[in-house]
């Protein structure tokens, strides 16, 4: 890491969760393993936080039904969904020092200034880039042996058969789609319906060195919303019309701009640029996640991926985005239209139907053509097998078998040549009542620990040399510190007392008694914990307490038996900190 590096927030950011239990690189007693990490107690509290806010959002405020599904899958799962084939990143091994890098990263910053697409360069373009622009090993200098396509899932066996190929899952989604058809039972058989997962995905990434951004394992919340696709309007995207999307567009992209228009959700859907209205209201709903973990607005966009950036699945995608200090743009959420191909594919593997029933509302008369077997045709033709070709012909399907007829004067059914004297082809009527087809799907997918990362670097902040981390007051890991302001004379154990009683109360809250009064707030600050409350002489002669807010250091003095009530307001963000009690003169 070169010295300005060292001071930017990645760094700072990154030292502090370190030190103060955050998250820290795994196996550190083994010397450390890349694209691991361990969250500490804070971490995980704050990430489960901004896993709460995702099952908010959705689960409790939308009814998408959530899902547990196995990290590992049979090969056959990956297969179908197109990974085996397509999650390969392109990779160089350094002929030097033989470490390994992701060739399309080390063209970044190439392919930004000639405005190429990596993703459409086969591998004898990677490697003559490579060469043309005299990119050597980051770390040794060395030069490159030619690229090949490296596998990025996990590859294991299922038991003690090395036959039995099995994959660690690199997304949820197929986790949801592999259980389609029960799901579809649960949601009583009614489309649209979503289907959410939050769980642990592995990826075999090639050389990850970007701290959360870059994991081997990560936490990934895939939504995937089913709709029919003849009725593709969203219910919902009236209560979000009016909210604006930055979009970077695609077209925008392929000329090289770097200009960014900003939409209400209502326009974009109009002027068709989010091409299924489910999508955009999944967009504005990222939004509006991103905007409560504490990014602001004015630090998200959408980019729209270009037609090879896209994943093999997906008819129209956009990553979310959020600006961090040390490597720019980052993705955080990819937002893709991913139409029935998971579903289709699964269903041709798997030879399972997964298609929906849906009942006309009002039946339909639909002529149809019917072949008929002249038997006493037949008979002569075919002798013993003519039993056998009839049956076929009734399996035939009927237009194809009357437009071969016309067109060519036979019909081949496997090896029997027919002629239209062997059969008698009809119309009939029918009355149809329903079809069947396979849903669609748009898909919001979040990697949690890059939300958490975000949600990290934009809490952090420095006042009077110290760091505070302002985390918004619904994802704070700890919410209330409670302090002695000395140790003696009964204060600790008033302490203790209130302490319990939030506990109680379902507040994470702390207790600290160590070190004068201001280290403690430093620490808290530090810490992220929006309210202290300090037990005082005045605490024990007329049960008042003092609370100090976390980003303004401001003081409120209020009374210990409202205090329960208060807080429960405060943190449901129904009163602001001047409500909690009368403010003291700042010092
Ligand atoms: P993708 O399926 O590649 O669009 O990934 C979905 C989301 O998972 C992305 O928007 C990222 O937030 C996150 N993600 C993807 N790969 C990684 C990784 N290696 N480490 C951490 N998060 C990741």
């Amino acid at each position: 890491m070169d010295n300005e590096a060292k001071q930017d927030k990645f760094t700072a950011v990154n030292e502090l969760a370190r030190r103060r239990g955050f998250f820290w690189q795994s196996y550190e007693i083994y010397g450390g393993a890349g694209g691991f990490v361990t969250y500490g107690p804070l971490g995980a509290r704050l990430k489960q936080n901004i896993e709460a806010k995702l099952r908010e959002l959705f689960v409790t405020k939308l009814g998408i039904l959530e899902l547990e599904s196995a990290v590992i899958a049979p090969g056959k799962v990956f297969e179908a969904s197109g990974h085996v084939d397509h999650f390969k990143e392109p990779m160089v091994e350094c002929s030097q020092c033989h470490k390994r890098f992701r060739a399309d990263h080390l063209l970044e910053e190439y392919a930004k200034k000639s405005c190429v697409e990596t993703e459409k360069m086969s591998l004898d373009e990677i490697q003559q880039a490579l060469e043309k622009n005299g990119i050597t090993c980051p770390d040794c200098g060395g030069t490159f042996k030619p690229p090949q396509r490296f596998l990025t899932m996990f590859e294991t066996t299922i038991g003690p058969y090395s036959g039995a190929v099995g994959y660690g899952r690199p997304e949820a989604a197929q986790g949801i789609f592999v259980e389609f058809n029960r799901l579809y039972a649960v949601a009583r058989e009614k489309l649209p319906f979503g289907v959410i997962q939050i769980g642990h995905a592995l990826r075999n990434e090639i050389s990850p060195r970007q701290g959360l951004i870059r994991l081997r394992e990560f936490t990934i919340a895939d939504l995937e919303f089913f709709f029919d696709p003849e009725e593709p309007g969203c219910c919902l995207l009236k209560n979000v019309e009016n909210e604006t999307l930055r979009l970077y567009l695609a077209e925008e992209r392929l000329k090289c701009s770097e200009k960014t228009i900003d939409v209400t959700v209502k326009e974009a859907v109009a002027k068709q640029l989010i091409r299924s209205e489910w999508q955009a209201f999944f967009m504005a709903m990222a939004k509006k996640l991103l905007t409560e973990i504490g990014v602001p607005p004015e630090k998200q966009r959408f980019i729209e991926k270009t037609q090879w950036e896209k994943a093999h699945y997906a008819s129209q995608s956009f990553d979310q985005e959020v600006y961090v200090d040390r490597w720019g743009w980052i993705e955080v959420s990819g937002h893709a239209y991913r139409t029935d191909f998971d579903l289709s594919s699964h269903m041709k593997a798997s030879g399972v139907d997964m298609r929906v029933y849906k009942e006309y509302k009002t039946p339909v008369e639909k002529e149809e053509l019917v072949v008929k077997p002249i038997m006493a045709k037949l008979g002569p033709a075919f002798k013993k097998e003519a039993a056998k070709v009839a049956e076929l012909l009734q399996k035939a399907p009927a237009d194809e078998v009357a437009a071969s007829l016309e067109k060519q004067g036979f019909y081949m059914v496997e090896s029997y040549k027919i002629l239209p004297e062997h059969v008698d082809i009809t119309k009939q009527k029918t009355v149809v009542r329903g079809t069947r087809f396979i849903p669609h799907v748009v898909e919001p997918s979040f990697g949690c620990d890059r939300l958490f990362y975000v949600a990290l670097e934009y809490a952090y902040g420095v006042k009077d040399d110290r760091v505070v981390m302002s985390f918004p007051r619904s994802i704070a890991p700890m919410q209330v510190g409670v302090y002695p302001l000395v140790s003696k004379d009964g204060l600790v154990e008033k302490a203790r007392e209130v302490h319990r009683l939030l506990a109680n109360e379902g507040f994470m809250a702390e207790f600290d008694e160590t070190g004068s009064i201001g280290r403690r707030y430093a620490r808290a600050d530090e810490a992220g914990v929006p309210l202290g409350i300090t037990i005082d002489y005045d605490t024990l002669s007329d049960g008042t307490v003092t609370i100090r807010d976390r980003d303004s250091w401001r003081q409120v003095r209020s009374s210990l038996k409202d205090l329960p009530a208060l807080l429960h307001k405060y943190f449901q963000g129904k009163i602001n900190f001047e409500d909690l009690g009368t403010l003291l003169p700042s010092k």
